[in-house]
């Protein structure tokens, strides 16, 4: 039987501050995250979906009518995922060379991720992604929508669900994507993840 249990932060619930509080790391991470596994298990149990991968569980769900709750609660696993591992305390500031090319410099690949992040309305996540045609994007997708459905590799992530900046930056979310850019992107994983 597949159960799916709790990933690891790459990093400790206090290794991201001031930028990302204590508290906001443990909730965000501790209770969120740790939901969303509870509830796919529950969701899960006696089913086909118990004996695949959870890569399988999201791209079966997101085409499969009436499984959204599965879809919602797989992804959200992923995505989260992908968005702390995103992160680290002290990166390097070097910002790989494909995405200063592509974006002209890192200033405006810097201001057109923060465009897109303030601009989404509602619950969701921005992406930098390299889409089909191998070129390098920045999208938005909502709620717990996510690029493995949409044949895109993710690169980078931000979520900007309220609950991921809200303790600490109430409503300035500008505020929040300029320190997550400036001061929290792991640019080692997103060169890992433009070399694959
Ligand atoms: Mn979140």
């Amino acid at each position: 039987m597949f159960t799916l249990t709790q990933f690891p932060l790459p990093y400790a619930t206090d290794a991201l501050m001031p930028y990302i509080s204590q508290e906001t790391l443990e909730t965000h991470h501790g209770k969120h995250v740790a939901t969303y596994i509870e509830n796919l298990n529950k969701l899960i149990a006696n089913t086909p979906y118990e004996s695949v991968s959870l890569m399988d569980i999201i791209k079966k769900s997101a085409t499969t009518p009436g499984q959204e709750k599965i879809f919602n609660n797989a992804a959200q696993i992923y995505n989260h995922n992908f968005f702390f591992d995103g992160m680290c305390p002290k990166c390097t500031t070097q910002i790989p060379n494909e995405i200063i090319e592509q974006f002209g410099s890192a200033e405006n690949f810097k201001e057109q991720f923060k465009a897109q992040a303030t601009a989404l309305f509602g619950s969701g996540y921005t992406w930098l992604v390299r889409d089909g045609d191998n070129k390098l994007k920045i999208v938005n997708m909502a709620n717990a929508d996510t690029p493995i459905v949409h044949n895109m590799k993710p690169i980078l992530t931000l979520d900007v669900w309220e609950h991921a900046y809200y303790l600490d930056y109430k409503n300035k979310r500008a505020d929040f994507v300029d320190k997550f850019l400036d001061n929290l992107v792991n640019w080692d994983f997103v060169a890992e993840n433009l070399k694959q």
